[in-house]
């Protein structure tokens, strides 16, 4: 991507450095609640390599000690930059060690809360806040001022809770204003960055559509076709909008029936899509021969693997017939990346990075020769969906709950087979309507029924009963990292329970799944 292009040279931005603190990516969430643009990048990047100008910087915290012979340091040319600065914990405890290292143990570790006292009220950094509770999580700690600073804040156990330089705005704060237990400190990281950088507050998703869609035709530009999987999801349908209201008609998008999708999902996606929101889409039904690669498989990887190959091989093949179609080149390929997996892709954990490409993308790049171009990957998911709402996707498929990738194929256990997917998939289907119909959907992350290779014995019309079971699943979550089973009420279960023995033949008994993540995951393969 050409420096000119990037969303940080378009919009002001703050640069948080990462020096692998697990709160580091709430600085950005933070700034982005207050409109305003901020971007992580781990705190061994070069400020000559970086191709745009930040309006200040912020040093995040970090497990390591300052003073540890294998301590993460920051390139001195952010001094250079005569912006703003912000070292927040390991950061502030960073700028004390460049400017005369007084930091070491201190006598205990802190870890929670601690009251910040401010000192100079009239500082910018504190406009608007007063004495307030602050999170503290450091083990290390400042022994005395560095050279050229002073202190304006202090708590009971931090003599030197926030310090400024006597003539720069390079600012230190040993607790962490992005964690909402530091009760004001929105409104300190709002004042670094609107108060001290001076930056526009204008990162909203009206603008981002309209520069987004020019970003993307200066990229394409006038003549080459982009390809782009959908799956049904809200990423890959905002994407593919953002495509079509950029370049029309040369952005072809996918949707491969691997045979294990949700009920009449090809034939409701190929509905919202073409004919709402006007994607110049292609069908493909290769259910078949997914199935047939997936019979007498029953290993969860093995089943993974399948699925992902084939998809890979069934778009190829798609994308050449694409080809002749109007003569010319496709030459990127859509991909709905979101920031957080560009977080966990770039996040400083240490000396080795490591770096997550998404099997099927990577497989696809190297085999068709093509230019990823991803127009979400600067965004968190609640503004994707923010951005689905102005781009006019119909709300519930904006709202809808994660798939995935191997569909209904991991949620019936053992084989795979048509007649399992089948009956999974009714249930499921049930279960979902009852859960809109209560009015449950969007206080639930993420509901689902599986089919277990078991049979059990049942009594229907007087006669015995030899039938599957189908285990429901429902779980409430912030982060998908950890999850607690939803708690219905009982009546609830009671009534999809009776819906799905009597509506869907096959299933003899209806278990719900009381698990949370950890110990089990939120898929049961
Ligand atoms: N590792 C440093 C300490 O223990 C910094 C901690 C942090 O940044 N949260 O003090």
């Amino acid at each position: 991507m050409a420096a000119g292009e990037q969303v940080s040279n378009i919009f002001d931005t703050i640069l948080v450095l990462d020096f692998g603190s697990q709160y580091s990516h709430l600085i950005t969430r933070r700034l982005r609640e207050f409109n305003i643009y901020a971007e992580m990048l781990p705190c061994t990047q070069k400020i000559s390599e970086l191709g745009w100008t930040p309006k200040g910087v912020i040093l995040s915290g970090g497990p390591y000690s300052v003073y540890a012979e294998d301590a993460p340091h920051v390139d001195h040319a952010i001094f250079d930059l005569n912006v703003p600065i912000l070292g927040i914990c390991y950061g502030m405890q960073e700028l004390a060690w460049i400017n005369g290292k007084q930091v070491g143990r201190g006598d205990k570790r802190e870890y929670g809360p601690a009251t910040l006292k401010v000192i100079d009220n009239s500082n910018p950094l504190f406009k608007g806040m007063n004495d307030s509770t602050v999170w503290m999580s450091h083990g290390d700690k400042l022994h005395g001022l560095p050279t050229g600073y002073k202190t304006i804040a202090v708590s009971d156990n931090s003599p030197y809770c926030g310090i400024v330089h006597e003539t720069k705005a390079i600012y230190g704060i040993q607790f962490h204003p992005e964690v909402t237990h530091s009760t004001q400190g929105k409104t300190l990281l709002k004042n670094f960055a609107v108060e001290l950088c001076h930056t526009k507050q204008n990162w909203t998703m009206e603008n981002f559509i309209d520069t987004e869609i020019n970003r993307i035709r200066n990229l394409v530009g006038p003549t080459a076709e982009v390809i782009g999987a959908v799956s049904g999801g809200v990423d890959s349908t905002v994407a593919s909008k953002l495509m079509t209201e950029a370049i029309g008609d040369r952005f072809h998008a996918i949707l491969v029936d691997n045979g294990v999708l949700r009920l009449n999902e090809a034939a409701n996606v190929k509905k919202t899509l073409v004919e709402g929101l006007g994607i110049n889409l292609d069908v493909v039904d290769a259910s078949e021969e997914f199935l047939t690669k997936l019979k007498g498989v029953t290993d969860p990887e093995k089943k993974r693997k399948i699925i992902g190959n084939t998809f890979i091989h069934v778009f190829e093949r798609e994308a050449e017939k694409i080809k002749p179609k109007d003569g010319k080149e496709i030459q990127f390929l859509l991909q709905g990346t979101l920031y957080p997996d560009v977080i966990e892709s770039i996040s400083f954990k240490g000396p080795s990075q490591t770096i997550k490409t998404h099997h099927n993308v990577g497989g696809l790049l190297e085999n068709m020769k093509l230019k990823l171009i991803e127009p979400l990957r600067e965004l968190f998911k609640d503004e994707v969906r923010h951005l689905g709402e102005l781009l006019g996707i119909p709300h519930d498929l904006v709202w809808r709950h994660p798939f995935p990738g191997p569909g209904i194929a991991i949620r019936v256990l053992g084989e795979v087979t048509k007649e399992q997917v089948e009956i999974a998939r009714k249930a499921d289907n049930i279960y979902i309507e009852e859960i809109k119909k209560a009015g449950l959907y969007n206080q639930i992350s993420q509901a689902f029924a599986c089919l277990l290779p078991v049979k059990s014995v049942g009594v229907m019309g007087d006669q015995r009963t030899y039938d599957q079971v189908i285990a429901l699943r429902a779980i409430e979550t912030t982060d998908f990292m950890t999850a607690d089973w939803f708690p219905f009420e009982h009546s609830f279960l009671k009534k999809v329970a009776s819906r799905i023995v009597n509506e869907v033949d096959g299933v003899a008994r209806v278990t719900y799944d009381i698990t949370s993540k950890p110990p089990a995951t939120v898929e049961w393969e």
